[in-house]
């Protein structure tokens, strides 16, 4: 596995609406506090949010979690996806339902363009499930472009979001 010798802080979105969320979310914030090359957990509330994608799914179960990690980029995805594969996710529907999804949200400072991965990620500024959790977790974060968690709540609405 690839690691670095720096600790860099990432955060990390979760999300369920399948075979008991709120578990799924649980479980899963345990399974990342034990990955290998990773320590010092911290994570928001949970949410509930109205699905995005294809009509008639489930409400959403959200949550953000940061962790310290000396895994290289592409190896921490690796070890996401791990964790969403115990959890039995099925990719049947481009956003369909899915009991785990596991998106590398910010990884330190960094911004990273390649196949398997867009750091910051590509949909970070315009949901609200994202923002809400990682504004209540790390106020005081920025992104690597210098936008402040104010300046990016004021511009994504909380609508129907719900902090549970
Ligand atoms: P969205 O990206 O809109 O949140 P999704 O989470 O439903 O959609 P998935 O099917 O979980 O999408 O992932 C598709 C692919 O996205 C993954 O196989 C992965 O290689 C790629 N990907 C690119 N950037 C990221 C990232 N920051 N975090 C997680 N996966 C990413
Ligand atoms: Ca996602
Ligand atoms: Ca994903």
């Amino acid at each position: 596995m690839s690691v670095s010798s720096e600790w860099i802080r990432c955060y990390i979105g979760l999300g369920s609406n399948l075979e008991n969320p709120v578990t799924q979310v649980a479980t899963a914030l345990l399974e990342l506090e034990r990955l290998p090359q990773c320590r010092n957990l911290e994570h928001s509330s949970l949410y509930r949010s109205d699905p995005v994608g294809p009509p008639g799914q489930p409400d959403y179960i959200n949550a953000v979690a940061s962790i310290e990690t000396t895994l290289e980029p592409l190896a921490l995805l690796d070890a996401l996806q791990s964790i969403e594969q115990e959890h039995q996710r099925v990719r049947i529907q481009h956003w369909g339902p899915r009991t785990l999804d596991l998106d590398l949200l910010l990884y330190g400072d960094q911004t990273i363009e390649c196949e398997r991965l867009t750091v910051p990620h590509a949909f970070l500024r315009e949901r609200n499930f994202v923002l809400y959790p990682l504004a209540e977790l790390s106020p005081e974060l920025s992104l690597p472009d210098g936008r402040s968690m104010d300046a990016l709540l004021k511009a994504c609405a909380i609508d129907t979001l719900e902090r549970i």
